[in-house]
């Protein structure tokens, strides 16, 4: 994995699919690496910001135009870039340039999926990592069954995956981390992410 200068480290999730967890899962991986550094989280999805308020997250959200002259005064470690939903190949291989690790979400359904493969299919030779997110509990199959095809296919996947959980949907209504929310399932929610996280300070070590 790719690092920009003094360790920092620039994270973009993307996808040409809305609704499968991109600005979910830039949320709680600003959260997590926000525990051990300083963090900025780039909000680029301007029409459909899935955060009412960022008040109650332990990190600044900023909008992609604020970018340089807050770089310049803080300097954070990391940036974590939380992208609009787009089929627009150049920008998609553009935002694959610029990044560390460029992280596709995908809920397993075949909607999603398809959008998916199309997805990669534009970025080849570029590096990425698929997450699987909005995973159904069992007995469903579902995340099995893509995790199965998603290998098959050669697509690099993360080896931990995010289950499905109201919970998200309260953290994002108000704005807060999953960990924050008064839910039976709010800590094993969180520690999906958690997981994800560990798998990412893994490889940039
Ligand atoms: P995107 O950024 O790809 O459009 P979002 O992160 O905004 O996706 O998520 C779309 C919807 O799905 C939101 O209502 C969000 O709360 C919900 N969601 C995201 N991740 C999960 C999850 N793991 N479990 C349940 N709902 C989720």
């Amino acid at each position: 994995m790719r690092c920009y200068y003094d360790g920092h480290m620039v994270i973009t999730v993307a996808g040409f699919k809305g609704g499968v967890g991109k600005s979910t899962t830039a949320i709680h991986l600003a959260g997590y690496l926000s525990e051990s550094a300083s963090v900025v989280l780039v909000d680029d999805d301007l029409n459909e910001s899935a955060l009412s308020s960022s008040e109650g997250l332990p990190y600044p959200v900023i909008k992609n135009t604020e970018l340089r002259e807050y770089a310049r005064n803080n300097a954070p470690e990391h940036l974590i870039l939380d992208t609009a939903a787009s089929s627009d190949v150049d920008r998609l291989q553009a935002l694959a340039d610029e990044c560390d690790l460029l992280i596709l979400p995908t809920s397993p359904d075949g909607l999603a999926l398809r959008a998916l493969f199309r997805t990669a299919s534009a970025l080849e030779g570029y590096s990425y990592k698929v997450l699987l997110t909005i995973c159904p509990p069992r007995p469903s199959r579902d995340a099995e069954d893509a995790r199965e095809m998603l290998t098959a296919n050669n697509l690099p996947l993360f080896q931990n995956q995010i289950r499905r959980a109201v919970a998200f949907q309260r953290a994002v209504l108000e704005g807060v981390l999953v960990r924050d929310v008064s839910d039976s399932k709010a800590m094993v929610a969180w520690l999906d992410y958690v997981r994800v996280g560990d798998e990412i300070a893994k490889e940039v070590k």
